[in-house]
């Protein structure tokens, strides 16, 4: 990473700390460093995430979802394959293209419908959740159980990416440099088609995208605007949009979140918060903040140890 954007970075982190956005921009590399065991796996105060982002396959056990978005595990969880007819996976070195069978089978469904709907050659995937899903190293404090996960705002080419363009490709900004409004540039009615199409699937829950482009969305959705309910104003999210889907079905170890309210938050009231100069231009703490210790292993539903504990499942 470039070294003078990690204060740039910190300073965004801190002011989101209860919710790091997900830079889908970031770079990987087709040969990824592997990382160093660890000296003291049982250190009662290490990060969970130091245990998770070492797993690289899914535990060999019926698929379970595990706690909360942003504090649970999975065992079982399915790989969306890396090439689909209508979906190709970016960032393959940050290994969470796994997921809940229920989400893999969604986003198979939903790039079908991309093409259909929007007349996109296909969908590209980033970031899902761990093989074990948990906490991770990098971004998103969500995306734990295996239900969540980030589609680019960007077209899939007409053709395969090669592994390092999956690495070093950027996703396309749609919000306009003022962060008032989408960029119309970049922004076209597809963008809502693709949108709509996820909102109306019946098991998602939510959809975070950037205020500004809920603000597009409010303005230019016709017809039945049902689902604009589902879809909710969230810091970052320029480049991506986030799927998040309910408790699966007989998921009892799955906490879930309450339903967003019926209303389509579109007025000028819904949106104001995020539209204030404060929270676009958030304003540097006068003092760094300490920085916040890691969630361990303790803080994480039981269950989560029986889950790391578990063989590797066969692929
Ligand atoms: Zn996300």
């Amino acid at each position: 990473m470039n070294l003078r954007l990690i204060p740039l970075l910190l300073l965004i982190s801190v002011a989101l700390a209860s919710a790091p956005i997900a830079l889908a921009q970031d770079k990987g590399s087709v040969d990824p460093t592997p990382l160093p065991p660890l000296a003291n796996p049982n250190d009662p105060k290490l990060g969970a995430k130091e245990l998770f982002g070492r797993k690289v396959l899914p535990a060999a056990k019926p698929t379970r979802v595990v706690g909360f978005y942003a504090k649970g595990c999975i065992a079982g969880a399915k790989a969306l394959p890396i090439n689909g007819e209508t979906w190709q996976v970016m960032r393959l070195s940050r290994n969470r293209n796994w997921a809940h069978p229920d989400m893999v089978a969604l986003l198979e469904r939903l790039s079908a419908k991309a093409h259909k709907d929007a007349g996109w050659p296909g969908i590209l995937v980033g970031d899902m959740s761990q093989p074990r899903g948990g906490p991770m190293f990098t971004g998103h404090a969500s995306h734990q159980v295996g239900l969540d996960a980030d589609v680019w705002l960007t077209p899939m080419p007409d053709r395969q990416l090669s592994r390092n363009e999956r690495e070093a490709m950027s996703a396309v900004m749609m919000v306009r440099s003022d962060r008032l409004d989408i960029d119309p540039h970049a922004w076209t009615p597809n963008h809502l088609s693709v949108i709509r199409d996820a909102a109306r699937e019946p098991s998602v829950q939510r959809i975070f995208v950037n205020a500004a482009i809920k603000k597009a969305l409010c303005r230019e959705a016709k017809g039945d605007r049902s689902w604009l309910s589902k879809v909710r104003p969230m810091y970052g999210h320029d480049y991506h949009f986030h799927i998040r889907i309910k408790c699966p079905a007989g998921s009892s170890d799955c906490e879930s979140q309450p339903e967003p309210s019926d209303g389509e938050g579109c007025s000028t009231s819904d949106l104001a918060y995020w539209f204030k100069d404060s929270v676009l231009h958030p304003k540097p703490p006068a003092e760094p903040p300490k920085p916040k210790p890691p969630m361990t292993l303790a803080q994480m539903p039981a269950a989560c140890r029986e889950v790391l504990a578990a063989p590797d499942a066969k692929q």
